[in-house]
């Protein structure tokens, strides 16, 4: 289970440095036992001292196809999925480590990019990140670039990389669910895309929940009507998650996107009013449900970054209250 609650004075963080570069933080003396996952490497002859789990990235190149090789060497020259991976390292005290596998040797079955039910191990198939590029390869030949994303950006290559961060942020999403056990009020998938779209916004700009709402609007359309299998499915419909994801980031920041995506109907009028709120909502959501477990070099911080969200969420939330007959009449 989780160390860090009540034990900060007690800590003492150790920088460790992994076998790609990620920095971890080692607690000595809080949580311990095997619930701390072990020992720091290098720590010396000191039972006592346990660690937090660590993410670490690792591609297996021997294992991925001829094909695949061009789109596993961009995603890692891009660093993406470190940079998740390392911000995740910095903020959290997971209770065990979390590899991440690039890699053609998957468990049989497995196509697109999975976590495993106990939330240690993320798989992502070269063949589903080359799947990807041949889909934007499609987009940027047919479809015309929406407005809020940049045209320096609109190329096959920077869209796939920005299209896998946001959909690595769904599967971190999955493993901190699992490894930490955490409270779900809803499907585990919505509540994977939420930290896909919590993390990326808040971390790294618009740029991931744009190109995963242009790569989820390609799917759609390649999927055409909703079968029954995929209304049935446990992931929400293509072209919902699609909205979800543009609702999110109008929501961040209304002003920012009012034009680009609402004016410009990229997202309806009829949903947008609502996204201030429901942004403020999965934002205080995600800072609450890992307030527990921030490492202790983060606390301090996370702790303020949660008092703020709350204050947004009440702000909205009023906002919302005065807004709503508008809403209805507009619905
Ligand atoms: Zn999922």
């Amino acid at each position: 289970m989780p160390n860090t609650a009540g034990c900060s004075r007690r800590a003492r963080v150790i920088a460790v440095t992994g076998v790609l570069a990620l920095a971890g933080a080692a607690v000595a003396g809080c949580g311990g036992g095997a619930a701390g996952g072990g020992q720091v490497p290098g720590a010396g002859p000191h039972p006592q001292v346990a660690r937090s789990g660590r993410v670490t990235v690792v591609y297996e190149t021997g294992t991925v196809a001829p094909q695949d090789r061009e789109v596993v060497a961009l995603i890692r020259k891009s660093r993406v999925l470190e940079r998740t991976a390392d911000w995740v390292n910095r903020t959290l005290a997971l209770p065990h480590d979390l590899a991440v596998k690039v890699t053609g040797d998957v468990p049989r079955g497995v196509t697109d990019a999975v976590t495993q039910p106990d939330g240690r191990t993320v798989f992502v198939p070269p063949s589903f990140l080359a799947e990807i590029r041949k889909a934007f390869a499609d987009v940027v030949k047919t479809v015309e670039r929406p407005e809020p994303f940049p045209a320096s950006e609109y190329n096959t290559d920077d869209l796939t990389v920005l299209s896998t961060e946001f959909i690595f942020g769904h599967e971190m999403g999955h493993a901190l669910q699992r490894q930490l056990l955490l409270a779900n009020l809803g499907l585990e998938e919505d509540a994977a895309d939420g930290f896909a779209s919590f993390y990326t916004i808040d971390e790294v700009g618009p740029g991931p929940s744009l190109a995963a709402a242009i790569l989820f609007d390609e799917i759609a359309r390649k999927e055409g009507t909703p079968t029954l299998e995929t209304m049935s499915s446990d992931h929400p419909v293509t072209q919902q998650r699609a909205y979800n994801f543009l609702c999110y980031l109008y929501g961040s920041d209304p002003r920012e996107y009012q034009r680009s995506l609402v004016d410009s109907g990229r997202l309806p009028k009829t949903r947008a009013p609502l996204c201030p709120q429901a942004w403020a909502m999965l934002d205080y959501g995600w800072w609450t449900q890992l307030r527990p477990h921030f490492s202790p070099a983060f606390k301090a911080r996370g702790d303020e970054e949660q008092k703020q969200a709350q204050a947004r969420l009440i702000a909205q939330t009023r906002d919302l209250a005065k807004r709503i007959d508008d809403i209805r009449r507009s619905q």
